[in-house]
């Protein structure tokens, strides 16, 4: 079962869907169902919301683009590496096909965003994974962004901020997949041997290969309320452990209380509390 539904909303056909003739949409039309509380919200209040239902507080997924546009400084971030596409090295089954796909539904072209911006006046180096590509899977491609933003920022002694989603390696990609999560973590050890801030932001969910490289891997790691974050699913553990897991086993709040999370930060705080942190080193001279 996956992990985000795709129909976490039912969205309306809109223009850009039904193509240039397309009729203009209703306004009853714009509008976006809460999955949890059946709430039915105007799609501008949604999207103003940072995608929080304003009645029952769930949050729901962003793509990589919106949370980046939704957190630095207007028109300050600047893209790096957009030009870098996935391959199709194994010639995997239907991975080609599936690539062209998910290009197309999500606009992206790989499943991470990476580039700068400020952040309350403060430049910094971002990167965001996208749930809406292959669940944010690590491929060759997403692992050499990430590797190239954090070596881009060690030399330009630029703080990182990460915000991370992903269901893992990218099994289409075999070996290549799974080799990102030594050349992500040299890069990120790089980085803070440069004396610089990394601060990761885990969002739901946030499992598998990038759990055991550089989303654990930061000074000040957060995480978003109720955040799924682990190595391994609970059912494999619990079929190898033969014990049943503890309640909110691997959700934000119980990984926090064993130290692997250092605060839960509610969608509408982050910003303030980024900004504060990026202030913090920078007082200190380590940004
Ligand atoms: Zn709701």
């Amino acid at each position: 079962m996956p992990l985000i539904s795709k129909d976490l909303f039912k969205k309306p056909n809109n223009a850009l869907e039904g193509g240039v003739d397309a009729q203009p949409p209703a306004a009853e039309e714009r509008t976006v169902t809460c999955s949890e509380c059946k709430a039915v919200l105007p799609l501008d209040v949604f999207k103003a919301q940072a995608h929080v239902c304003p009645r029952c507080g769930a949050l729901h997924a962003m793509s990589a683009r919106e949370r980046i546009l939704w957190l630095v400084d207007a028109d300050s971030f600047q893209e790096m590496d957009a030009a870098l596409l996935p391959q199709d090295r194994l010639g995997f089954p239907a991975y080609a096909g599936k690539l062209r796909k998910v290009q197309q539904e999500s606009g992206e072209p790989e499943g991470v965003v990476t580039g700068t911006g400020m952040l309350d006046g403060m430049p910094c180096a971002l990167f965001s994974m996208n749930p809406e590509f292959i669940m944010g899977s690590m491929g060759a491609v997403v692992g050499e962004k990430i590797t190239r933003l954090f070596e881009y920022a060690a030399a330009q002694r630029l703080p990182v901020i990460g915000y991370i989603v992903s269901g893992g390696a990218r099994i289409q990609e075999g070996m290549f997949s799974l080799m990102q999560m030594a050349k992500t973590s040299g890069a990120v050890l790089r980085h803070s041997q440069a004396g610089q801030l990394y601060i990761a932001v885990l969002t739901h969910p946030t499992t598998g290969g990038v759990v055991a490289s550089f989303a654990m891997e930061a000074d000040i790691i957060l995480a978003e309320p109720k955040a799924l974050i682990g190595f391994a699913g609970p059912r494999v553990i619990e079929q190898t452990m033969r014990q049943k897991l503890p309640e909110g086993f691997q959700r934000a709040e119980f990984i926090m209380e064993k130290g692997f999370v250092d605060r839960i930060v509610p969608r509408d705080a982050q910003r303030r509390e980024l900004s504060q942190l990026l202030r913090a080193h920078r007082k200190e001279g380590l940004a």
